[in-house]
């Protein structure tokens, strides 16, 4: 396309240096300006509408153009816009939430720490295990253990975490305090004939290897995506998260589940660790908290990880750690409204309904000669391309067709993200049948344009 000088456009490539985005094909194509939103759907400047299939970035479960988190916020911000929690300071709305979490959460999780983001928020782990393990007078228990293929994030710390070479190629990354264990991706990591319970039992020992390999002592937590998305939305056997977990126990190592992505009916319950039984000390959430009206994170964590970091307090003056809008009033006000709407709306039983009918409807283009894989669960499912159906081999280069079925969607109205050749779904919690249906329609001829 053209882009005419002094245009949004043009002053975008000029001033703006965008998040995950080739800098260079930037200045030859622009950005996507979008303008507003209703219910699934954006509109760019042009006035033309897109289903937004993944929710902005995971993210927006009641959907765009909601107008009582909109009067939340318009009513806190007039109230109190901006107060904060160091300190011993307070205000209503973080309490509130905080309590909210605290009952809504799956049983052992009594505190709640708050953040902006989801990298903070895991940023804030890894501190929060680290003071705990100082705490306990044991200084070298600080590894953590994550997995290839997981995402938590990208400031320095979390970006360890996190196992996707886009993410540290280039950064520096991974620091040496974090170890990556096999990602639980049947289709592309059992090995011939493996069953998935034979890949469960695997990986557990992988772990259990790794653990050992480290020396129990030094190893802090494990960290996961109960279904990782940024990854590639990949969904474990249904027996791995239990038997990581019982390694986990045997070495007194913490276990983290990351549900900034999963958290608040994604999978069709109201958290993943009642999906597959997860028992976590620490538990993250973000994105659908507020559904992205507001930047907001939550560290949810256990009563014995709170105690000894409570008398560690005491020996070192305070809790040295913290942010200026830690808990920030309009942020948690919205939090609060939007899972109202949540719960008022049933959007997690929607999920679990509607979502049955997009698993479906993915399943039906397995047979196509592009697709290797179709995955998911509730209301996150993807695609995934492959140069050769019968031995699963990726394109090369990676990416390219993705891209070019990513672009493809957004001619026919449909907004979609592609993870190299992986093409994920994950629409507004409040999607109908019949929003469904059109996703999927528009989807299959973009798929058909590929060929
Ligand atoms: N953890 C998971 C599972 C995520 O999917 C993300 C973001 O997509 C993050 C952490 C990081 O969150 P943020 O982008 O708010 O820093």
């Amino acid at each position: 396309m053209t882009i005419l000088p002094n245009s949004l456009h043009a002053r975008d490539v000029a001033y703006q240096f965008h998040p995950y985005t080739n800098a260079r094909r930037h200045e030859r194509i622009g950005p996507m300006v979008i303008d507003r939103g209703s219910g699934v759907y954006v509109y760019d400047d042009q006035g033309r509408e897109y289903i937004e299939a993944l929710a902005g970035l995971w993210s927006v479960a009641v959907g765009f153009g909601e107008q009582r988190l909109v009067d939340a916020a318009t009513r806190q911000m007039a109230r109190l816009p901006y107060y904060h929690t160091f300190s011993h300071k307070s205000h209503e709305p973080s309490i509130e939430l905080a309590e909210k979490l605290v009952k809504m959460s799956p049983d052992g999780l009594d505190h709640v720490f708050f953040t902006n983001s989801g990298s903070e928020a895991n940023d804030t782990v890894v501190k929060l295990a680290w003071y705990y393990n100082n705490a306990l007078d044991r200084p070298q228990k600080k590894k953590f253990i994550a997995r290839n293929g997981g995402y938590h994030g990208i400031t320095v710390v979390a970006g360890s975490l996190t196992g996707l070479q886009v993410n540290q190629r280039g950064f520096d990354l991974p620091l040496p305090f974090v170890r990556h264990v096999t990602c639980p991706h049947h289709y592309r990591y059992a090995e011939a004939g493996e069953s998935e319970e034979a890949f469960a039992d695997r990986l557990a020992a992988e772990l259990e290897a790794t653990i050992l390999a480290e020396g129990p002592d030094t190893v802090a937590a494990f960290i996961g995506e109960p279904v990782m998305g940024a990854g590639g939305v990949l969904v474990p056997p249904r027996t791995y998260w239990q038997k990581v977990q019982e390694v986990c126990r045997r070495y007194d190592v913490l276990v983290v589940a990351d549900e900034v992505i999963n958290g608040f009916g994604r999978l069709g319950t109201l958290f993943a660790c009642e999906t597959f039984d997860i028992k976590p000390d620490l538990l993250v959430v973000s994105k659908q908290i507020t559904s992205s009206y507001q930047p907001l994170a939550a560290v949810l964590f256990s009563d014995a990880v709170y105690q000894a970091i409570a008398d560690q307090t005491e020996r070192l003056g305070n809790f040295g750690h913290g942010f200026t809008a830690s808990g920030h009033p309009v942020a948690t006000a919205v939090g609060l409204e939007n899972l109202a709407i949540i719960e008022e709306r049933g959007l997690v039983a929607n999920a679990a309904k509607v979502g049955a009918r997009l698993q479906a409807g993915l399943a039906t283009f397995a047979d196509h000669p592009l697709v290797g894989e179709v995955r998911g669960i509730g209301l996150i499912g993807a695609v995934e391309l492959v140069a050769d159906k019968a031995t699963k081999a990726k394109f090369d280069p990676p990416g390219k067709v993705g891209l070019y079925l990513f672009e493809r969607a957004q001619e026919h109205g449909l907004i979609v993200r592609a993870i190299a050749d992986t093409i994920a779904f994950c629409p507004p919690l409040i999607i109908t049948e019949a929003q469904i249906d059109e996703v999927l329609a528009r989807f299959g001829r973009a798929l058909d344009d590929t060929q």
